[in-house]
């Protein structure tokens, strides 16, 4: 089971006008720290602020007239949720997001504004995840995965086409990775355009690495789930993982993790020195590059993916506190 190239750009052409074309700025700090040439893709400034809203509106979009009538249900940290309420809004279907009780309150009120029902259910995805089968069995609501989903993974490929578009020279492309629908879509793009010449680094926080995990032991399994600054990072692969699980073993060049201080470290670096509003799950690429554990010697694009966090904690963390979220 795959996603081509020919679906990522059937999907560009249906999204366009209703995402952003995000910026890729150089940075000269990185760079230098690099010795590689480092720019970095601000998808943090996407409309919903993350790329989810990508395979949100390709997913929606695909759907027949009488789906989208009836609806969709999500499960979701908050970004993917946030991204289907504006994308369904936007189509005009109803939406239902489920959303476990780790996930912050910022996250949960910017979904409901955007107006969908939100239901939070249990202390983990995987609960939130039965309850959504439950709605959707109940009300004939189409259930979009936030990453294990074909038109969910062609709209987040966008994403690698707009990169070869913009650094057509692109050697390795840093990715943040969770479930793996966005570094699935990404390299697809990416080794379509750059055949042979594009490495696609995924990077996970260390708190609960369910890709790492499920890789290592050969088949998707279980993590427990910790708070983390990377709270987008979050949750499971899901145990009957269809596509992302044997994708991203196929497409990954190499698994980078990072600790919640490279996470931090990634968050000042991007507001010092980028002068950008970043969260958690957005710089861990950031933070494996400062740490020397991402080695590039060629042009090199580290995602920036989203900017939903709470601005409380984020001030605490570019004032320079030591935050660890296990502390409570
Ligand atoms: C969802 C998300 C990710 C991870 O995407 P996957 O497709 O699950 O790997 C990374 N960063 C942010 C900000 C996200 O919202």
């Amino acid at each position: 089971m795959s996603v081509t190239i020919g679906e990522i750009e059937a999907a560009a052409a249906r999204i366009a006008g209703r995402v952003r074309r995000t910026a890729l700025e150089p940075s000269p700090t990185l760079s230098e720290a690099a010795g590689a040439e480092i720019r970095l893709k601000c998808e943090h400034q996407q409309l919903t602020g993350s790329f989810k809203l990508r395979g949100a509106t390709n997913a929606i979009l695909s759907l027949s007239e009488a789906e989208r009538a009836r609806g969709v249900v999500a499960v979701s940290t908050g970004n993917h949720g946030r991204a289907l309420a504006h994308a369904a809004k936007a189509a005009g279907a109803p939406c239902h997001v489920c959303l476990s009780a780790l996930v912050p309150a910022v996250k949960v009120e910017a979904v409901k504004a955007l107006g969908a029902v939100v239901h939070v259910c249990g202390a983990s995805q995987d609960e939130a995840e039965a309850e959504a089968l439950r709605l959707a069995a109940r009300e004939g609501l189409t259930m979009i995965s936030p990453f294990d989903h074909a038109d969910v993974i062609a709209g987040q490929g966008t994403l690698g086409l707009e990169l070869s578009e913009q650094f057509p020279e692109i050697e390795t492309a840093v990715i943040p990775l969770s479930g793996g629908g966005l570094l699935s879509g990404v390299a697809t793009a990416l080794k379509a355009r750059r055949a042979g010449a594009a490495r696609v680094i995924g990077v996970s926080q260390e708190r609960g690495p369910a890709m790492a995990e499920s890789l290592k032991a050969g088949r998707p399994v279980e993590v427990t789930e910790t708070p983390t600054l990377a709270d987008s990072l979050g949750g499971g692969i899901g145990l009957p993982n269809r596509l992302t699980f044997g994708l991203v073993k196929a497409l990954m060049d190499q698994l980078v993790l990072v600790s919640e201080a490279e996470i931090a470290a990634g968050i000042r670096h991007a507001y010092w020195a980028e002068r950008q509003v970043i969260e958690g799950g957005a710089a861990v690429g950031v933070g494996a590059l400062l740490a020397g554990k991402v080695r590039s010697t060629g042009p090199t694009a580290v995602l920036m993916c989203g900017r939903n966090i709470d601005m409380a904690l984020h001030h605490r963390i570019v004032s320079g506190e030591d935050v660890d979220l296990l502390d409570g």
